[in-house]
């Protein structure tokens, strides 16, 4: 097949679909994987608005424009294995000598030097053609779809019912704002952990999407039916999540008048960007749409103002009981600068629930099978149980995982997996692809949001022991490490998460084609990957890390 009917087939903008199937259109699978990995982010099923190449996080693109993907896929196509392709804000823009065990391909995305580093400046290039926001994993090219935070997030819930109500979320309500990208995964890891859950989402086509994927069970644009359907289920201690067309602002004000305080209370709003990412109170849907285009001065202003009045609302449930936790997406920060001052008198969801998991090297492991046949997920799902036999919560998850999510794109699974066990795993599938135990290659990879990648003071980094939040050496040298290892795809961004300025991350992806060159590889990558997150909590003086550096043999 020529590139032309390459992209006819699988890239006719904005009808995206990787290739299946264990034939190679690439040179080889260190090429064929970045390809299909792109092509998949961009899948209607994955991506929340192909026609704009916005995959999810509010604006994160996979790439710059339609030109730039079909360049890309041409380059992939055309590409051996003794160059590598770089990238630049979602743009190929030229190939360097490399060799076999290096990256193919070199990514970096939406970064600015510091004191230029505002959303306005960004917005600026943005609109001249020079640069786009890459969030973490969607220019990355690494996205699965809502599953990549369902785990996360379903840990994050779970830790939360064991810290606060002793194990048990039956009976107990959490409410959210956001039914997107990722903060649609919220509805399902919330049944998942047997709590009722209510989300607000002001456009009823993103809780739609979710009805599709069977990531919420209901919808209604009604408060008193959703209220109904909410108290009904939490009496009887039924885990159903509901999902509320409105503004969450507006939700939170009816709740307290009507003395309903969620258990625990968070938000997902694409908060992380005020103008093209939350919607102000106040306006319909349509009419923000056209404020952004007509008077973005204004519609900032007023998105500030609508945060600081959903982050007071926040502030009295959490005087009234809810246990409140910001949840990733700089909420706080924006509602702060739109007049709350005290916006920061609840905590984020890392330093309350998941640091210690970072100390362990633990993060979000996620692979996928390129075969496209969801078989080869349930045969690693079943291989890594037998791996890891007294992991009971790997175990529990992977049972849960297999019944509860409905695959979107190319069949994927995501499960936090720390120091030593992330090694074992990626030579596990190694040997199933060599082995032919699973039909074709398959892509490791993960968020940028993980424990040793990422400086994001409002987030992964807030209130380190050391105070060094804002230091982002870290995520340069994660990168610099997964470089250096022979990580297949690698890249460096900023802004993901939290929007412009406040955060700078690092992507990596290996392949396990079967090879002896994907194991040596990946012995190289998944070790020092994790090993990054021991490095950053050690020198920041957490107890657990200093441990975890002598028990795996990380001191010099
Ligand atoms: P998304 O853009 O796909 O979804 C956000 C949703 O918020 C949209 O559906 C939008 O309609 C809705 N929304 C905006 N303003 C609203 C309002 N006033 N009331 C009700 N709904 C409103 O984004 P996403 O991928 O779901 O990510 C959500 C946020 O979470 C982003 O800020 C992202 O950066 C952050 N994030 C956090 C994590 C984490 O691990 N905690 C991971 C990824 C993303």
């Amino acid at each position: 097949m020529n590139y032309l009917e390459f992209i006819e087939k699988y890239a006719n903008h904005p009808h995206y679909k990787a290739p299946r199937g264990n034939e190679l259109h690439a040179k080889s699978w260190q090429t064929e994987a970045p390809l299909r990995m792109l092509i998949n982010n961009l899948d209607a099923e994955v991506a929340e608005d192909p026609v704009n190449l916005i995959v999810y996080g509010g604006t994160g693109q996979a790439a710059r424009n339609t030109e730039a993907v079909k360049e890309i896929i041409r380059i992939l196509l055309e590409m051996d294995e003794n160059h590598s392709l770089l990238v630049q804000s979602g743009k190929p823009i030229g190939l360097v000598r490399s060799h076999p065990q290096a990256p193919r391909v070199l990514i970096a995305n939406s970064n600015l030097v510091p004191a230029w580093a505002t959303w306005e400046h960004f917005e600026e290039l943005k609109s001249r053609g020079l640069m786009m926001y890459g969030q973490m994993t969607a220019g990355s090219w690494i996205y699965i779809g809502s599953q990549g935070i369902l785990q996360g997030t379903y840990e994050t819930f779970a830790e939360c019912g064991r810290k606060y109500f002793e194990g048990d979320l039956s009976h107990k309500l959490i409410v959210s704002g956001g039914i997107g990208g990722m903060s649609g995964a919220q509805p399902l890891a919330a049944t998942m952990v047997g709590a009722t859950y209510l989300g607000v989402d002001v456009d009823p086509e993103r809780i739609k999407k979710r009805l599709e994927t069977r990531y919420i069970d209901k919808m209604t644009l009604d408060y008193n039916e959703a209220i109904n359907w909410t108290l009904e289920a939490k009496e009887k201690g039924k885990a159903v999540s509901i999902g509320l067309v409105g503004d969450i602002g507006d939700v939170l004000e009816k709740l307290l008048n009507d003395n309903i305080i969620p258990d625990i209370l968070t938000d997902q709003t694409s908060a992380h960007d005020p103008l093209n990412g939350y919607v102000p109170n106040g306006f319909s849907l349509a009419e923000a749409m056209e404020l952004r285009k007509t008077n973005p001065i204004l519609y900032k202003e007023k998105s500030l103002k609508s945060m600081a009045r959903h982050v007071g609302f926040m502030l009295e449930m959490q005087k009234l009981g809810s246990v409140t936790f910001d949840y990733g997406n700089n909420l706080r920060e924006f509602a702060q600068q739109g007049g709350e001052l005290n916006a920061f008198d609840y905590e984020g969801f890392v330093p309350k629930f998941i640091r210690p998991l970072f100390c362990d090297g633990k993060g979000p492991f996620r692979w996928a099978a390129l075969s496209g046949d969801p078989e080869d997920i349930f045969t690693t799902d079943r291989e890594l149980m037998k791996l890891f036999p007294e992991n009971e919560h790997l175990i529990k998850w992977l049972t849960e995982a297999k019944e509860k999510i409905a695959f979107q794109g190319l069949p994927s699974r995501i499960c936090w997996l720390g120091m030593g066990e992330r090694e074992k795993a990626g030579l596990l599938f190694n040997e199933l692809v060599r082995t032919g135990k699973v039909k074709a290659p398959i892509v490791i990879g993960r968020d940028h949001l993980d424990c040793g990648s990422v400086a994001s003071p409002n987030r992964e980094t807030e209130g380190m022991l050391d105070g060094s939040d804002a230091v982002s050496d870290w995520p340069l040298l994660n990168l610099m490490a997964n470089t250096s290892g022979g990580a297949t795809w690698v890249s460096f961004h900023h802004g993901g998460g939290v929007g412009i300025g406040y955060s700078q991350h690092a992507g990596m992806a290996v392949v396990a084609d079967g090879t002896e060159r994907a194991a040596d590889c990946l012995k190289r990558v998944l070790f020092n990957d994790p090993a990054m997150g021991i490095y950053r909590h050690a020198d920041a003086g957490y107890e657990t890390a200093i441990e975890n550096r002598k028990k795996f043999e990380l001191n010099f």
